[in-house]
């Protein structure tokens, strides 16, 4: 069976037996110059050592093994102060001594109940007062010699010391406490930020494509809905732009894999340089991009694709340091309001897409007829997609 370790006794309780032991000793001092001077019997003097030696430890045990420490050493200053009252008038309230025991009851209950502690400490040492009263009768001397006040006044000054003392102890532990907990709580704020700087980079690395760094498929299935509801609600158009590199196969067979990655790169680098803010470009498949450009016209999106796809074109691109032709075709589509479905509005710039892959690639094709453009020679595919 394993021991279990016995709670600590409450700071409250220990500080009043600590104080109660080494100033009620210096009052037995107190007392037994004044009987001495007064000639008091056997009884009052064994009264005054029970209640002065060896009531502090009694009470003590009472409160350390309370089931609430605190509540119980509350009451145990109140039955000091009752105590208090009953020597009082018992000695007829020697003024000198009467003050000392009441102010320390009062000090010690105001500490723990303000005000109200004052009033219930003098309300038990009154009580204390009123019963000797009643049962031996009023006996009033006042005077104390010069040496039982001088006493008193030093039984009093040592309380008081280490009242302060006490005070003082606390509001140490107390400042210790208060700097180890905002260091504990900066801390946790620093782990804090920590966790959400990483919950951020992890969002941010789930909505991204590891090779190019456009945004990923995941983050275009949850940015359509949000983009075309958005262009509705402002009347203005959404269009969709969708890139598929031709023959993209062959430069992988020619040169290897790694420097089609190289090439899928430089293309993702070169649509993101001509975004503006509000668009957002992803890698759509493998070598097929989709470029979403909120509040254009279906005849810029047009002139948007078919100048990409010269700039494409035209570059002279390397692979292996070997010059080699990169071509790409789009398929262009536009949302006029919130009526088309994200997958309905996809499946336009694919159907166009398509078509400017059947028609000899390295080519722009749109969804619905522009009049500017027919004009233009680029071919249209009806605003319906293919069953
Ligand atoms: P088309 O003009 O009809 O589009 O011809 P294509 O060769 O581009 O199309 P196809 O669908 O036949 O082949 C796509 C190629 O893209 C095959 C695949 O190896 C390559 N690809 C897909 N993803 C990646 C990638 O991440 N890196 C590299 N290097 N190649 C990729
Ligand atoms: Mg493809
Ligand atoms: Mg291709």
């Amino acid at each position: 069976m394993t021991a279990v370790p016995a709670a600590p006794t409450h700071w409250v309780v220990r500080m009043n037996h600590r104080n109660r032991s080494a100033s009620w000793l210096i009052f037995v001092a107190v007392l037994s110059l004044h009987f001495l001077e007064h000639g008091y019997g056997p009884w009052t003097w064994g009264l005054m050592l029970l209640q002065f030696l060896v009531y502090p430890h009694a009470v003590y045990l009472r409160a350390r093994h309370a089931r609430d420490p605190l509540a119980a050493e509350i009451q145990n200053m109140l039955l000091d102060s009752f105590f208090f009252g009953l020597w009082a008038a018992a000695l007829g309230f020697p003024l000198w001594i009467v003050y000392t025991l009441v102010i320390c009851g009062c000090i010690n209950m105001t500490a723990f109940r303000a005000l109200k502690g004052v009033l219930q400490a003098l309300a038990c040492a009154a009580a204390g007062a009123v019963l000797v009263v009643a049962v031996d009768g009023w006996r009033f001397s006042p005077d104390t010699s010069l040496r039982v006040s001088a006493l008193s006044m030093l039984c009093l000054s040592v309380y008081l010391v280490l009242f302060a003392r006490d005070a003082h102890t606390r509001t140490v532990t107390l400042s210790t406490t208060r700097a180890r907990l905002r260091q504990s709580e900066a801390a946790l704020q620093g782990q804090l930020q920590a966790v959400q700087s990483l919950q951020a980079q992890l969002t941010e690395q789930a909505h991204r494509d590891p090779l190019t760094g456009l945004y990923n498929r995941r983050y275009l299935n949850a940015a359509m809905q949000r983009e075309i509801d958005g262009c509705a609600r402002e009347g203005a158009t959404l269009a969709l732009l969708l890139f598929d590199l031709d023959h993209f196969k062959q430069i992988n067979d020619r040169f290897g894999h790694a420097a089609g990655d190289e090439v899928l790169c430089q293309i993702a680098a070169l649509l993101q340089q001509s975004m503006r803010p509000s668009d957002i470009c992803c890698r759509y498949g493998g070598e097929e991009f989709l470029l979403l450009l909120p509040g254009m016209a279906l005849q810029t999106a047009v002139e948007r694709a078919q100048a990409l796809r010269q700039q494409v074109a035209q570059r002279r691109w390397l692979a292996e340091g070997q010059p080699v032709d990169v071509t790409l075709s789009v398929g262009v589509a536009c949302a006029h309001d919130a009526t088309i479905a994200p997958a309905a509005l996809i499946a336009l710039a694919d159907r166009a897409l398509y078509q400017a892959k059947a028609e000899g690639r390295n080519r722009v094709c749109v969804a619905g007829a522009t009049p500017a453009a027919e004009a233009e020679g680029v071919s249209t595919t009806p605003m319906v997609p293919a069953a």
